[in-house]
């Protein structure tokens, strides 16, 4: 990405969805929340807003709990927004609940319910894979859809390799599922992160490494010399749907907000 440090979530995640090279803009990795120098970026130039403002249907396929909800939606609630809620809310369209997933109308982001019954959900445990065939399932009825995951990175954090070994465990069940129940002609998937992390438990801090970006599916060839960087991705997706990138965005001031 052109800037010295440690890769970090605020900038690598902003990246991701908007295709804007976050942390050259803010001249530094930024951990964390976007804080309000980048949230304009995801409000105003998430991918899921533009792909709606051009008449697609995309969301973010994660639920999220009321009381999530409502610590978001208080006055502060900007400053403890995650950069994928951001760019949901960036939409107007309504975030996905809990009773949403209970109801199999989206996913929840512990792939097998163990997060969810620690809550008090009494839910039974799920294999992870039946959540990876639900996702390739559900996003047939969008145009493009996001789901974010981050136990690998809090597991790398831990540098527990129990914890590790069950998570990755979770993430390859997941997967299967998805490749199982993907349909090639038609489905594109792409596996991203904005950080390493997980793969060297000698630190509990991200890593320098470049990550891996896996593309399965329809496009998977056309995407594959478009992505080098974080921020090729949504760039190369546009370039899929045949809309341009406003290589020259700037916020405006009352975006700071
Ligand atoms: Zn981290």
């Amino acid at each position: 990405m052109g800037v010295e440090g440690l890769p970090q979530s605020a900038t690598g995640q902003t990246a991701l969805f908007t295709g804007y090279n976050a942390p050259k803009i803010l001249g530094r990795h930024m951990t964390g929340f976007p804080t309000a120098s980048l949230r304009p970026y995801l409000l105003e130039k998430s991918i899921l807003r533009i792909l709606k403002e051009h008449g697609y249907k995309a969301t973010l396929l994660n639920s999220y709990s009321k009381e999530y909800l409502e610590k978001i939606n208080s006055p502060r609630g900007m400053r403890l927004q995650s950069a994928s809620s951001l760019a949901q809310k960036a939409t107007q369209d309504p975030f996905f609940t809990i009773e949403d997933y209970i109801a199999g109308r989206s996913l929840y982001m512990d792939l097998t319910n163990w997060f969810l019954r620690a809550q008090g959900y009494k839910l039974p445990m799920v294999n992870p894979k039946i959540n990876g065939r639900k996702l390739a399932k559900l996003a047939r009825a969008y145009d493009f859809v996001i789901f974010e995951y981050f136990f690998t990175d809090k597991a790398g954090h831990s540098q527990s390799f129990a914890a590790s070994k069950r998570i990755i465990a979770h993430i390859d069940g997941f997967l299967e599922g998805i490749w199982e129940e993907l349909d090639p002609q038609l489905q594109t998937i792409i596996v991203a992160t904005d950080h390493g992390n997980l793969e060297d438990l000698s630190t509990n801090l991200h890593t320098p490494n470049p990550v891996a970006t896996i593309l399965y599916g329809e496009f998977a060839s056309k995407l594959h010399s478009k992505i080098a960087k974080l921020y090729d991705i949504p760039r190369a997706i546009y370039e899929i749907f045949s809309l341009p990138f406003d290589e020259n965005f700037f916020p405006q001031k009352k975006a700071f907000l």
